[in-house]
């Protein structure tokens, strides 16, 4: 507003304008911001009367026009910041609401002036509109330049928090899902190894009930990053749900047998100084990918394995052999 100041008063001095032109140029321009930014400070509401605000300084710019005669330049530039400050304030459709008020200023103010009319803009009127020119549209530009980065750190946190199971910081369900189509995709086009390892504790509900869901939770993190420490780094890692965990490994499911009783026996060893007397077991079920399946029966079969060893006493691994492909006759 202190910028649209110099303009306008370049204008006013040239038409000559009255004092009641200059003391309106002095109020809107100087004392009106200040009362306008204390209004929303103390406001019950200071979004909404941010908003009333704006609505205030586009029926200002609007009076402005025919106290100018319209002088052209000065004029096209107050409009059109006015319209982009209801624009950039993000606030729907306001800059629609902004105009009836506009058109209402220039109509009363033309209607007691007389409509006067001069639209030449001299050199002088040119300069003054330099500043809230370039002032103002690098403002708005920093804004929007924060305000898109925002964005952008908070989309990339988004993406964080969908593609990561919180509690354990292994990969979210749909995004192991997406990872392992891929591994899945690579066997079945360049017949490259691949291997399910799925994973429950034994008795997990027991270890909640016994020493409360804290401690359920510090098992489900531990055991997490156990299988961080033994298995390769090549393994895809995932939770599926409560207690079930999934790793899909780039390798022969006779390599993956290997890594699957290490990581067997070293959850076994796990302990807990929290709850000395606790110790947990996990029982795994191994399975290549079944011929022509997706990734649903991937896990179907890895899911038959792990069911029996369950049923076989827990603490153990079961592997399942891919379907022999049907032999040629
Ligand atoms: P089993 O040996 O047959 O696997 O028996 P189980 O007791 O482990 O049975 P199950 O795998 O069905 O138990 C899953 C339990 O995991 C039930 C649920 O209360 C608990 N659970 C699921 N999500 C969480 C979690 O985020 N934190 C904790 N602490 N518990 C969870
Ligand atoms: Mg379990």
């Amino acid at each position: 507003m202190g910028l649209t100041a110099l303009p306008v008063g370049v204008v006013l001095h040239d038409v000559q304008a009255g004092w009641l032109a200059w003391t309106w140029l002095g109020l809107s321009c100087l004392a009106w911001p200040h009362l306008a930014y204390a209004w929303a400070r103390r406001s019950q509401d200071p979004y909404g009367a941010e908003a009333r605000n704006f609505l205030i300084d586009s029926a200002i710019a609007g009076s402005f026009l025919p106290l100018m005669h319209f002088n052209l330049l000065p004029s096209a530039v107050l409009l059109t910041v006015a319209t982009a400050d209801k624009v950039n304030s993000g606030v729907p459709g306001l800059w629609l609401r902004a105009l009836p008020g506009m058109v209402l200023a220039v109509l009363a103010v033309g209607l007691l002036t007389g409509f006067e009319v001069d639209l030449a803009s001299r050199t002088g009127v040119i300069l003054a509109c330099l500043p809230i020119m370039t002032i103002h549209t690098l403002a708005v530009s920093a804004n929007l330049y924060r305000l898109v980065r925002r964005v952008q750190d908070q989309n990339r946190q988004l993406a964080l928090m969908t593609r990561r199971d919180s509690l354990t910081g292994v990969d979210s369900r749909s995004h192991w899902e997406d990872q392992a189509r891929k591994l899945l995709d690579q066997h079945q086009r360049e017949a490259a190894p691949a291997c399910l390892l799925l994973l429950d504790i034994d008795h997990f509900k027991t270890i909640n009930d016994r020493h409360g869901h804290g401690v359920g939770d510090d098992v489900l993190r531990a055991l997490a990053r156990r299988m961080g420490e033994t298995l390769p780094a090549s393994g895809i890692h995932g939770r599926l749900g409560g207690d079930e965990f999934v790793v899909a490994l780039p390798l022969p499911v006779t390599e993956a047998l290997e890594h699957a009783e290490r990581l067997r026996a070293a959850v076994q060893a796990l302990e807990f100084p929290e709850v000395p007397e606790l110790s947990i077991s996990i029982s795994l079920g191994l399975a290549p990918p079944p011929h022509g399946g997706d990734l649903r029966a991937w896990l179907e079969v890895a899911d038959h394995a792990l069911y029996r060893a369950k049923h076989g006493g827990r603490n153990r691994i079961e592997r399942t052999e891919p379907l022999a492909a049907t032999p040629a006759t």
